[in-house]
């Protein structure tokens, strides 16, 4: 079945505000109870989570108040590509001219020349924090993380909320959960690994 993760991305915390919204968005959690302070071995990826607390249940909608976590919540600063992990992202929409480039044929599977320039930026980003791509529709350069990537497959940011094994979050909790952050943007990354 698999191990599946649901990464609550602010897409707009600086290298320098991270740590100051990650403490931030942490303290709103432990004090609605949904995880626990005391950090154990809970999490993939990291030798120690936060568990989940007495009202985990307040993420999810009431048809998935049954599915208890399997794990805990990871906090990651820095700059970091969040991805949904498996199979391939298929497509990417460019925040200037709307247009969108497939990144996977009609037999689904990945395009490597549409995906070339992303691929080259993702690695330049994750290298120096700083990419750029051409867009292939209106040839305007756009920082890689400005772009849209369907179904949330990627942000590249520098401050995630990692759950492991959650229920599916609800709306309601996702939009409390992003007040916290003061107007930034944020996006929900998924994937099973
Ligand atoms: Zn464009």
């Amino acid at each position: 079945m698999g191990d599946y993760f649901q990464t609550i991305v602010d897409l707009d915390a600086s290298p320098e505000e991270a740590a100051a919204y990650a403490d931030r968005g942490l303290a709103w959690l432990l004090s609605e109870g949904m995880v626990l302070p005391d950090r154990t071995d809970c999490v993939l990826g990291a030798p120690l989570g936060h568990p989940p607390g007495p009202n985990w249940a307040g993420v999810c909608g009431p048809e998935d108040a049954s599915w208890e976590p399997g794990g805990g919540l990871d906090v990651q600063v820095g700059r970091t590509v969040f991805s949904a992990g498996q199979g391939e992202p298929e497509a990417v929409t460019c925040p200037r001219c709307e247009a969108t480039t497939r990144l996977i044929t009609d037999t689904w599977q990945s395009d490597d020349e549409a995906w070339e320039p992303f691929g080259a930026a993702l690695r330049t980003w994750d290298e120096e924090g700083e990419a750029d791509v051409v867009c292939p529709a209106c040839a305007a350069s756009v920082p890689l993380p400005e772009y849209r990537w369907a179904d949330d497959f990627f942000a590249f940011a520098h401050l995630g909320f990692e759950f492991w094994n959650w229920p599916h979050f609800s709306d309601e909790f996702l939009t409390r959960f992003a007040d916290v952050f003061e107007g930034h943007r944020t996006v929900r990354v998924w994937g099973k690994l």
